[in-house]
């Protein structure tokens, strides 16, 4: 397995790549891989010869020290999950004085209000760290299409905007959440839960579905009412947040209109550990 650690590396594999034809996509991540980047990866592999799979559990992003400290590090056993794929897949692994430089720190972005809401108001910083990332990453790697998980919705969004303040010539695609069989969403954070935990943090996704089913008969306001009773009668979980929001802008349900797309979004923890979700829901 091919393990790229600088910059200059990843972008001589890139370009002699490119010098044959071939084309480049990249998912980003921040390791302690599972089966939802597998599906990133299965996905740009549709569309692209070689896909770069980049671990960097990026410091400016945490707005939290203890998460940042305790986020999972498993480069050997992330080297060995994508080895099936061989030559096909590249790992981009590289230090944060490779990605930024002397000064690890993040730009300040305007993101026209998709950064004021959600992640936003509850991780200050986060999408600051996100886009100062990815801006660099999307640099060095270089590649032709970037893919991203609908998990993390408000990030895509924020990453579609960055690539137009930002000018950079890479399409981004969104990819659907992929979920266990319980329906949790699967996550890296999940690798600290425990079995019991991994069962009733399926809570959050059966309170998404029932919001959907219950979109068109309910208003925005008594399904967030719902949906804050069910979790106060919920012993395991405690919600940080829940929104209905425009898929486009997020910006919070009031007045349902028709021919607008909306999607329900939470975010609750498992004891200390953070855990979210979205659905779409008409
Ligand atoms: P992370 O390593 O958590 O930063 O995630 C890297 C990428 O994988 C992001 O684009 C995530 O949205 C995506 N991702 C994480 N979990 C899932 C999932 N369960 N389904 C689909 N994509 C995911």
């Amino acid at each position: 397995m091919n393990i790229i650690k600088t910059k200059t590396e990843i972008a001589k594999y890139v370009s002699e790549k490119r010098e044959q034809k071939y084309s480049i996509g990249f998912v980003p991540t921040m390791g302690a891989l599972h089966l939802g980047h597998a599906s990133l990866i299965a996905f740009g592999l549709k569309r692209h010869h070689y896909i770069v799979v980049s671990i960097f559990v990026n410091p400016t992003q945490f707005n939290n020290a203890i998460d940042l400290e305790k986020y999972p590090r498993t480069l050997e056993q992330d080297t060995s999950f994508l080895s099936k794929y061989g030559d096909k897949v590249v790992i981009y692994a590289p230090t944060p004085q490779e990605v930024y430089g002397n000064q690890v720190m993040s730009k300040q972005y305007n993101f026209k209000g998709i950064e004021t809401v959600m992640e936003g108001t509850h991780r200050p910083g986060h999408f600051d760290g996100v886009g100062t990332v990815l801006n660099h990453l999307f640099r060095q790697v270089n590649p032709d299409e970037a893919f991203f998980g609908e998990k993390d919705y408000q990030q895509l969004l924020i990453v579609k905007k960055l690539v137009e303040i930002e000018k950079l010539p890479l399409k981004i695609t969104g990819c659907p959440i992929h979920r266990q069989e319980n329906g949790l969403a699967m996550s890296s954070r999940n690798a600290r839960l425990t079995a019991q935990q991994l069962e009733e943090a399926a809570f959050i996704y059966k309170i998404l579905q029932q919001v959907k089913k219950d979109f068109d008969s309910k208003s925005a306001q008594a399904l967030r009412e719902w949906v804050a009773i069910q979790f106060e009668n919920n012993p395991h979980l405690e919600l940080e947040y829940f929104e209905i929001s425009n898929i486009k802008n997020l910006r919070p349900l009031s007045r349902k209109r028709t021919h607008q797309k909306y999607r329900a979004f939470i975010a609750a923890f498992a004891g200390d550990i953070r855990l979210i979700d979205n659905m779409a829901i008409n």
